[in-house]
C-alpha cells in the first residue's frame, strides 16, 4: 500500500518514506495549483513495460504549461525519474504518480516567484472499482463539470480534482461506484477520473473533448477501434442516450476499461459486459503487456527488472 512505499523520488533524491516530506507552507497545498500524471507499468511475467511513458510525460509538460509553471527537468530527466522510482521500489506493476507543485517561498497567490519541485511516487496496486469485470453502476453526478474557462480541463492540474472528490463522495454515499459528470451545458463530460463511450448500433460514440481530459486509454481505445474497422465518432451526448446505448464504458489509466451496467437505475443494454466492451477490455489487458505486435511501440521497456 501506499503507506509502505520505500523510496519516493523527490526533487533529484529517492528517498525514504520518512525523510520525502514537504514544508507546511508548501504553495500547492494550500491553493492546488500544481499539476500530475498517472502511469501505469505492467509485465508480461519476464519483464515489465511502461504503458504510453512518453505521451503521459509530454502531457505532464502540456500541464504545466498550460499553468504556467516551467518544470525544471527535460522529458528525458522526468522518464528517467519515473524509471528510478519503479526500480528502486522493485515493482513489477505500478502506479505512477509524477506531481509538480511549487514551493514555500510564501503563501501568495502570486506565484511567479516560486520555486518549482517534482516527486514521483510509485506503488502497486490502484483499484479504481473493485468489482469492476462484471461491470459498474454509475448515476449522473449533481455536481457539473468544470467550465473551460474556469479550471481549464486540458491540464491534469491538482485543484481540477477537488471536483471529482465532491462528486465520488456523493456517488459512493449513493451506493454506486462512479458518476457521469455533465458539463456546463448539460452534455455528458467525463467520470471522476475516467473518459466516457458509449456503443450504438456498432458506432463508438464518445464525447468531444470541448471539457474533458484528453485521456491516453480514450486515445488507445479509439486507435483499437479504428485499427478493427468500427467507426468512432466524437460528439456531445445527453445523458438519454447513454441510457439507450447498447453499451457503455468508461476509460482510464487507472480504470482501465470498466463496463457500465447500470446508469440512474436504469439497466444499460443487457446489462451484463457488452461485446465490444469485452473485445476492447481482452485486447487492452494484452497490449499493456507488449503482447499486441502492432502496439508495442507503446511499451516503454524497464531495464533491471
Ligand atoms: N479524465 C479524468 C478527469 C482523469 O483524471 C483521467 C485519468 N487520468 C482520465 C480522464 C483518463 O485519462 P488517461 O486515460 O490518460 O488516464
Amino acid at each position: 500500500s501506499i503507506r509502505n512505499i520505500e523510496k519516493i523520488w523527490l526533487d533529484g533524491e529517492l528517498k525514504s518514506n520518512e525523510d520525502a516530506v514537504v514544508h507546511c507552507a508548501t504553495n500547492t497545498l494550500h491553493y492546488g495549483l500544481g499539476v500530475f500524471e498517472g502511469i501505469r507499468s505492467y509485465s508480461d511475467g519476464e519483464n515489465s513495460y511502461i504503458f504510453r511513458l512518453d505521451e503521459h510525460v509530454k502531457r505532464l509538460f502540456d500541464s504545466a504549461l498550460i499553468m504556467n509553471i516551467t518544470i525544471p527537468y527535460t522529458h528525458d530527466e522526468v522518464k528517467r525519474a519515473i524509471e528510478d522510482t519503479i526500480v528502486a521500489n522493485n515493482l513489477k506493476e505500478a502506479y505512477i504518480k509524477p506531481m509538480v507543485y511549487l514551493g514555500s517561498e510564501s503563501l501568495s497567490l502570486d506565484t511567479r516567484e516560486h520555486t518549482v519541485h517534482l516527486m514521483v511516487i510509485a506503488w502497486s496496486a490502484y483499484n479504481y472499482a473493485s468489482n469492476g469485470a462484471q461491470g459498474i453502476k454509475m448515476n449522473v453526478s449533481s455536481f457539473t463539470r468544470h467550465h473551460v474557462n474556469i479550471a481549464m480541463t486540458k491540464a491534469k492540474a491538482n485543484g481540477n480534482y477537488m471536483n471529482s472528490q465532491l462528486a465520488l463522495r456523493e456517488a459512493k454515499n449513493a451506493g454506486v461506484d462512479d458518476v457521469f459528470l455533465l458539463d456546463s451545458d448539460g452534455y455528458v463530460s467525463e467520470a471522476t477520473g475516467a473518459n466516457v463511450f458509449m456503443v450504438s448500433n456498432g458506432v463508438l460514440y464518445t464525447p468531444e473533448l470541448a471539457n474533458c481530459l484528453n485521456g491516453l486509454t480514450r486515445q488507445t481505445v479509439m486507435q483499437l477501434a479504428k485499427d478493427a474497422g468500427i467507426e468512432v465518432v466524437s460528439k456531445r451526448i445527453t445523458r438519454d442516450e447513454l441510457y439507450i446505448a447498447d453499451e457503455v464504458f468508461i476509460t482510464g489509466t487507472a480504470a482501465e476499461i470498466l463496463p457500465v451496467c447500470e446508469i440512474d437505475n436504469r439497466t444499460v443494454g443487457k446489462g451484463c459486459v457488452g461485446e465490444l466492451t469485452q473485445s476492447f477490455i481482452n485486447d487492452y489487458q494484452l497490449m499493456v503487456r507488449a503482447k499486441l505486435p502492432n502496439y508495442t511501440r507503446w511499451n516503454y521497456k524497464l531495464n533491471i527488472l
